[in-house]
């Protein structure tokens, strides 16, 4: 059997009056996302990590932010786009490990409600997602509240 690893990255600005969308889910918090689509810095990473695994583009080529038909547009819907070329090209997703960097709030208790929301889409278990979150200790523009990251990385498999 194939296998085939991909990284992804991803940042977007924290802005007042903005939503914060992580892996899929609406976070209550004083700052969102600022970006064209609603800025899900989770799904992004691991849009362009199975983009990258299966040797095709980056979100930014599939989904261009000048095209207003990916304005405020719900990233789980460009996810599901993504896991369509990539079943196109006959992969499937073995697994997914994902570490999300901001300084606020907690991400803890929406882990769970992150992998559900992920995982179906994926079609894999909930229990072969993996999703992290760490501060910057204050340090650059995460540190300071100015952004969040996220990195993400995955397996795939050909289906013979
Ligand atoms: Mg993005």
């Amino acid at each position: 059997m194939k296998i085939k690893v991909g990284f992804g990255f991803d940042v977007h600005q924290l802005q007042e009056g903005r939503k914060l969308i992580l892996g899929g889910v609406d976070i209550p918090h004083d700052k969102g996302a600022l970006g064209h689509s609603d800025a899900d810095v989770v799904i992004h990473a691991l849009c362009d990590a199975l983009l990258g695994a299966a040797g095709l583009k980056d979100i930014g080529f599939y989904f261009p932010d000048t095209d207003a038909a990916f304005k405020n547009i719900d990233s789980t819907i460009l996810l599901s786009r993504v896991i369509a070329l990539i079943e196109e090209r006959n992969y499937s997703v073995g697994n997914a490990d994902i570490s999300l960097v901001l300084e606020k709030p907690k991400i803890k208790p929406h882990i769970d409600l992150m992998k559900d929301i992920l995982a179906p889409i994926l079609k894999i278990s909930s229990e072969d997602i993996s999703i992290k979150a760490t501060t910057n200790e204050k340090l650059g523009y995460v540190g300071r509240e100015e952004g969040v990251a996220a990195y993400a990385v995955v397996l795939i498999q050909k289906n013979d």
